[in-house]
């Protein structure tokens, strides 16, 4: 950790957790719970589209780029029909420490 970080660390030290580098995201849609409102389309447009008026199209595996809009698009979603799943790989790496 630099000297920036550590001041980083001391005076934000809830910040510190999400400074990481975040993992890949999975995302799943519960099409039974899906009204086709089209809020995530608007937030997210390369991840979540919508096939005529009911017909939604979602990448399960979005690019780490859409990270902030699949986030936003999942919030916006009146139905909570959008399930995001972080990739907790680096956890379990984390908690393997050598002996
Ligand atoms: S915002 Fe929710 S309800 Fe609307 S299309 Fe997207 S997943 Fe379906």
């Amino acid at each position: 950790m630099n000297r920036k970080e550590e001041q980083m660390a001391q005076a934000h030290p809830h910040m510190t957790e999400s400074a990481a580098p975040p993992g890949p995201i999975h995302v799943v849609v519960d099409l039974n719970r899906c009204q086709a409102y089209a809020q995530c389309c608007f937030f997210a447009p390369g991840v979540f589209k919508l096939h005529g008026e009911e017909a939604l199209w979602y990448d399960p595996a979005p690019d780490q780029a859409q990270r902030e809009h699949v986030l936003r698009a999942a919030a916006a979603c009146p139905v909570q029909a959008i399930l995001i799943e972080q990739d907790s790989h680096q956890d379990e790496m984390e908690g393997r420490r050598p002996s």
